[in-house]
């Protein structure tokens, strides 16, 4: 027998800025991004939510490509696609962009940059991964949830077959800049949907955090900015520690930034996407919380304490799609999209996430149950 052993390994590093009024002409951070001997095109996408809100963007985005002119070129308009879900659930607009990079000679020397929420930002990061076999790409997340956790990582995707993320790869971005002033036009849901990401981080890594959390409760509720601020800053970070520290690629069994996610995936889709993935990971958690304590994992007052702080925030905890024996499906579809073993994050205390294997149906139903009573009374047990 012959064989012929390869072995490589490529180092990938990218930046997570904080910045505001990024296309103002005063802010050159973008522009030294993008500075190099040839003068890159770059091609933006944009998520109408944020153009309809930001009705000044695009000009910005040309005044900018103006004012650097020397530094980049804008090879034809921005492309605005509709912003939520609606962007991964209809593959037109995947044509559309992968169109085009054919038409405007986009190579991988370019930049294609996406400004938008999550579901824009997956949508464009996977059409920029499979043009060309990865043309460059900057995130300019919008929303609190992509900012904090979804616009800073390496996956992009859209759903496929009814179901999440079905179609994606994993490609680290070029850059990712979050200008926090886009946060100021979000509707309540939004701003509240992404705070969900930083509970499930805090929950499984970070009892210091959830309690800062918990001080910040009210004030993130009445829209604060400070504490907006630094949620969405350590959120970022313990995201990207995670990723280098980990299986940033998700070869084993394991996802341990998926808290809550199984129920959630299936939640969105079986709600028609009328909750926000955001929204749905709050119940997921709630879920996996409960479980965990009905499982005897966790005490009466450390279920107390997540319980409320979702509450504080305004999360719902049930929808009546719970109910049905289609969410259960939600645990096989987890299993399925990363392959080998059902692995499950549960919380051993605050701060500390635990893995098991097996699901116990029945008391996820009497987990469900007891979020029903959560949410129609401030009945705990
Ligand atoms: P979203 O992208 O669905 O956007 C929600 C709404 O907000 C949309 O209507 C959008 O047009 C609007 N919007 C966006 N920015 C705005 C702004 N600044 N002002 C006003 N309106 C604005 O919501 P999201 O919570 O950011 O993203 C959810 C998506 O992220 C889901 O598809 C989820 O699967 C995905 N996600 C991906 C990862 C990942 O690792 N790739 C991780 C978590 C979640």
């Amino acid at each position: 027998m012959k064989s012929i052993r390869q072995s490589f390994s490529v180092p990938f590093e990218y930046q997570v800025l904080f910045t505001n009024q990024l296309f103002h002409t005063t802010n050159s951070l973008l522009a030294d991004l993008l500075k190099s001997e040839q003068k890159p095109k770059v091609y933006y996408v944009i998520d109408n939510g944020v153009s309809e809100a930001h009705p000044k963007l695009l000009q910005e985005i040309k005044a900018h490509a103006t004012y650097f002119k020397e530094v980049y070129t804008l090879c034809a308009d921005p492309l605005i696609i509709p912003g939520g879900e609606q962007a991964k659930n209809n593959t037109d607009y995947l044509q559309q962009i992968v169109e085009a990079t054919h038409l405007y000679g986009i190579d991988r020397h370019s930049y294609i940059i996406a400004v938008g929420g999550g579901a824009i930002l997956d949508l464009v990061g996977f059409a920029a991964a499979v043009s060309h076999r990865g043309i460059r790409h900057i995130r300019i997340p919008t929303t609190v949830l992509s900012q904090n956790d979804s616009g800073v990582g390496v996956k992009n995707g859209i759903n496929y077959f009814g179901k999440k993320n079905y179609l994606g790869s994993f490609a680290p971005p070029f850059a990712v800049i979050n200008d926090l002033d886009f946060l100021a036009t979000l509707d309540e849901r939004d701003w509240r949907a992404g705070i969900s990401e930083a509970i499930k981080v805090a929950l499984i890594k970070d009892a210091a955090f959830f309690e800062k959390m918990e001080k910040d409760a009210e004030a993130l509720a009445r829209r604060e900015s400070q504490p907006m601020q630094e949620l969405i800053y350590r959120c970022a970070e313990m995201h990207l520690e995670h990723i280098s520290g980990g299986d940033p690629f998700e070869m084993g069994s394991s996802r341990p930034l998926d808290f809550g996610h199984w129920a959630a995936h299936k939640l969105e889709q079986l709600t028609q996407y009328e909750l926000r993935h955001g929204e749905a990971v709050a119940i997921g958690i709630a879920l996996d919380v409960t479980y965990s304590y009905l499982k005897g994992m966790i005490t009466e007052a450390e279920l107390l304490r997540v319980i409320q702080l979702i509450k504080a925030l305004g999360f719902k905890l049930y929808v009546p799609q719970m109910e049905q024996d289609e969410i259960l499906k939600g645990l096989q579809e987890f299993r399925e999209h990363l392959g080998g073993r059902l692995t499950i994050m549960l919380l051993e205390k605050i701060g500390k996430g635990v893995e098991v294997h097996e699901m116990d149906t029945k008391l996820i139903q009497q987990a469900v149950n007891r979020l029903e009573v959560f949410e129609e009374t401030d009945q705990i047990v």
